[in-house]
């Protein structure tokens, strides 16, 4: 039976968790929390990040930035955001004068990260920014040259670094319960409905289920073994007679190979539910399954004849939401370095040209 402190599960991945923590030991400066700016007002920001401030400890809410007046001013009274804080796409270049804002948290379209991002970084705060981290390498390139040329972090929304149970499953990995890493399968998906929507076209998202939700099953891949893959092979199934369907993938699946012999079978779908991650190793497999969703994430770990679930502890750390989003607001306090920088991103929209480039040549691509 494997017991899981909450130690253990903070300072699993190789000590990602324990960068935070120790981060927080440095402090955020006393009395002054972190203010955020939070960028577009759809479904992630409204529903699912907002709600997460109250929950943190060294960030708060400051600015809020829409194309849509009325909706801005009721959250920003949800949210006790001054008016002064409340801006729009043609005066976002303005909150370079607005001292409040320090990060800029962009939760836009896809195609939209890029431009927010350095435009922001231009302006002189810091950057969170969603995932996919843009719609090509290129313009990742370009987000992380501004950062740096503005001396500002750029970090990706890769909540998944924070989520106890997916640290516990990475610690399990690297202490060696497992043995050798050995097969990652992982999946993810859901059912698109209103073919009008931005994830559905191809100028706006970048791609299909690979852009949104492929990306979670490839960032498995990479932290569950600790390896970056050395070649993809890719397949696509879309019905392009589907209205879904006409501009952007529906299921892809890709195999990666690992340098140490590993391999992973990885997928994402439009048309299925999916939602999980396998690591098998010479001694058992942990097992995620739902693995990456906003919460009840379970986990099943077999050694040997032993087979049996893990529950990580409540406590600190816990939320997924807020230690991302403080984290962030600590590495811009105390210098530390991000867990998920945006040469993360990076890595994974190269992988992601990659399957796209397999799978369109029916060809093993080297990475
Ligand atoms: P959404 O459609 O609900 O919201 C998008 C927002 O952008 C809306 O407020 C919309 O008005 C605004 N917008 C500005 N210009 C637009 C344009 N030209 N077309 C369409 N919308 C425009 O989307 P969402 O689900 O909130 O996703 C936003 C981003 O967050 C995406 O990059 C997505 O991948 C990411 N996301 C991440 C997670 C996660 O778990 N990390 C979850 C959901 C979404």
């Amino acid at each position: 039976m494997i017991e899981l402190s909450r130690r253990d599960v903070l300072i699993a991945a190789g000590g990602l968790a324990a960068a935070s923590l120790e981060a927080r030991a440095m402090g955020a400066a006393p009395g002054r929390k972190v203010g955020y700016a939070i960028v577009g007002l759809g479904y992630y920001a409204l529903e699912v990040i907002l709600p997460q401030f109250v929950n943190c400890e060294h960030s708060k809410v400051v600015a809020l930035v829409s194309g849509d007046p009325a909706k801005a001013k009721r959250v920003a009274q949800q949210y006790g955001v001054p008016d002064h804080g409340i801006y729009n796409y043609q005066n976002y270049d303005s909150i370079r004068s607005n001292p409040d804002i320090d990060v800029v948290y962009v939760i836009l379209p896809n195609s939209m990260h890029a431009e927010y991002t350095i435009r922001a970084a231009r302006a002189g705060k810091h950057v969170l920014c969603e995932k996919p981290m843009a719609i090509s390498s290129a313009e990742c390139e370009a987000m992380i040259a501004a950062c740096k040329a503005a001396g500002k972090k750029l970090m990706i929304g890769y909540r998944c670094h924070f989520e106890p149970h997916n640290l516990a499953a990475i610690k399990l990995v690297k202490d060696g319960t497992l043995g050798k890493p050995r097969y990652v399968n992982s999946e993810h998906g859901f059912v698109q409905g209103d073919p009008s929507k931005w994830r559905l076209k191809k100028a706006l998202s970048g791609g299909g289920s690979l852009m949104d939700m492929g990306i979670y099953s490839l960032q498995a891949a990479r932290y569950m073994t600790g390896e970056e893959p050395t070649s993809v092979f890719a397949r696509e199934s879309t019905d392009r007679s589907d209205p879904r369907f006409h501009e952007v993938e529906d299921i892809i699946e890709w195999t990666l190979t690992f340098p140490s012999g590993a391999m992973a079978s990885c997928m994402s779908s439009y048309s299925s539910g999916h939602n999980h991650i396998r690591l098998t190793g010479t001694r058992g497999w942990v097992d995620l399954e739902p693995a990456t969703s906003y919460r009840d994430q379970k986990m099943r770990v077999r050694i040997k004849d032993d087979e049996h679930e893990v529950t990580p502890p409540p406590g600190p750390g816990a939320n997924m939401f807020a230690a991302q989003l403080d984290h962030m607001a600590d590495c811009m306090t105390t210098g530390a370095t991000q867990i998920v920088p945006g040469e993360e991103g990076l890595r994974d929209l190269r992988i992601i040209e990659a399957i796209y480039r397999s799978a369109a040549s029916g060809q093993v691509v080297k990475l």
